[in-house]
């Protein structure tokens, strides 16, 4: 039976052990940190009673491959699947509004009634919809702000609507994002199948909603699993790699190697593979709440420093993407901003929030450095491919050259594209 090694337990990596056929291939997959899932986190906050995560993650229901894992995972009942692309906006007067896309008659009304534009703000953004089908697909050297602005949006629209969602979905500043990545997000989301564009949202943490399941999966497999064994070297010949080692010194075999480590990580542990992305930050504000007051699950804040605010059973979590501007702010500050904003957007809070805000108790907040890749145009350029100049290495990760930005669906299918090569040579 050969033997496959996976280097990095996150997403990319979990989905390489997971599609590997485990009847003709010995697994191990080493993880450096005591817990799989690499980025996609969550720690058990005594304080809150829960498991927080360390970000909210949003998936679409257009993430084919995660959607195909999950299920393999037995994890579908773990998840909230929205039946058509809904978003609820709210603004700093509490007007509260949503967009679906769904018929084109729902479509239409929607977009007609958007509140916060104007007229023809409103019929500019649904051309932009209705001929998103036809759109350039030669937009490799624009940024999404050029491109917007050659279809016609304009600068309010791109403000408070465009930059949003994409600081979202590319978490890259519209001045500098690919707009050939965007199309090819909001061509999966709204062109190839509508009901793609819908969010699934995990209904707990993430480590309880994916990461439990998952590696309950790779145990049932028989999938050697080793956590808090960081490999340190890559031992190599010509074209082959022969062996890795660990913290330790203990060396590691296999016939076919995998790395799944954060991007930034593939060159220290080879140097010989060499691609130069930038990376952004993101923040997510933890806030504890006596009770969950609204409906929606969660809302998109209209013109304002945080993009999002996602309602838990005993929590807000404030998400603002982007975010290295931040970074220059203590936690208090960040804090204090954060709060004052909310409070205008749902002044029905205010008490709970003023009380954390002078007490500085009861938030969480997590500065996710190096979150994900930018999705600018230098980034087009350097993705790496799957296959390395060694013959038995093959990466996966976020970052190899899928389409996707940088997102789980990214990973999944990236782990699941290597599995397909090693499938091939066997
Ligand atoms: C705050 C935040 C919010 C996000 N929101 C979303 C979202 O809403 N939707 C979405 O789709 N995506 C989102 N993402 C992006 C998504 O989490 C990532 O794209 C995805 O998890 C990347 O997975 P990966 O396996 O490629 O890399 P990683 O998660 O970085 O996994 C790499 C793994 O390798 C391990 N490792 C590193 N070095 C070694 C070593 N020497 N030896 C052994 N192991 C090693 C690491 O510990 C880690 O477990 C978000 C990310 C963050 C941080």
């Amino acid at each position: 039976m050969k033997k496959v090694i996976v280097i990095g337990g996150g997403i990319a990596g979990i989905s390489a052990a997971s599609y590997l056929d485990g009847n003709n291939f010995e697994i191990t997959l080493i993880e450096s940190s005591p817990h799989l899932g690499g980025r996609v986190k969550s720690f058990y906050d005594d304080d809150f009673k829960s498991y927080l995560d360390n970000g909210q993650h949003l998936l679409i229901r257009g993430y084919e491959s995660t959607l195909d894992l999950i299920r393999k995972f037995k994890a579908d009942d773990n998840f909230i699947f929205q039946k058509e692309f809904t978003i609820n906006f709210r603004d700093r007067i509490n007007q509260e509004w949503y967009l679906k896309i769904s018929t084109p008659i729902t479509t239409l009304f929607n977009f007609l009634r958007f509140k916060n534009l104007n007229f023809r703000e409103r019929i500019s953004l649904l051309n932009f919809f209705s001929r998103l089908k036809n759109a350039d697909d030669f937009t490799t050297d624009l940024t999404v702000l050029d491109f917007l602005r050659k279809c016609n949006q304009d600068e309010k629209v791109i403000n408070n609507f465009w930059k949003l969602i994409v600081e979202s979905a590319l978490n890259t500043q519209i001045e500098k994002s690919s707009a050939s990545v965007f199309l090819f997000v909001l061509k999966k989301m709204f062109v190839e199948n509508k009901s793609n564009s819908s969010f699934v949202i995990p209904k707990k943490s993430l480590y309880e909603s994916l990461i439990i399941p998952a590696e309950n999966y790779l145990n049932e497999k028989g999938v050697s699993v080793i956590k808090s064994c960081g490999v340190e070297r890559i031992l190599i010949d010509d074209d082959y790699i022969t062996a890795v080692v660990d913290r330790s010194g203990k060396t590691y075999k296999a016939d076919y190697y995998i790395l799944a480590v954060h991007p930034a990580v593939v060159n220290k542990l080879i140097p010989q593979i060499d691609f130069q992305l930038d990376y952004q930050s993101i923040i997510n504000l933890h806030l504890k709440i006596s009770y969950q007051r609204f409906e929606n699950k969660f809302f998109a804040l209209w013109d304002s420093k945080v993009h999002w605010a996602f309602f838990h059973k005993n929590h807000i979590t404030l998400i603002k993407s982007s975010a290295d501007e931040l970074l220059k702010y203590s936690n208090e500050e960040i804090l204090q901003i954060f709060i004052d904003e909310l409070i205008q957007f749902f002044p029905e809070l205010r008490n709970e929030l003023t009380r954390i805000k002078l007490t500085k108790q009861d938030y969480r907040l997590i500065k996710e450095k190096r979150s994900t890749f930018l999705s600018d145009l230098n980034s087009i350029k350097e993705r790496p491919q799957l296959k390395t100049r060694f013959k038995n290495l093959f990466l996966a990760g976020d970052y190899v050259n899928t389409g996707y930005p940088s997102t789980i669906e990214s990973a999944v299918l990236s782990g699941k594209m290597v599995a397909e090569e090693i499938h091939k040579i066997n």
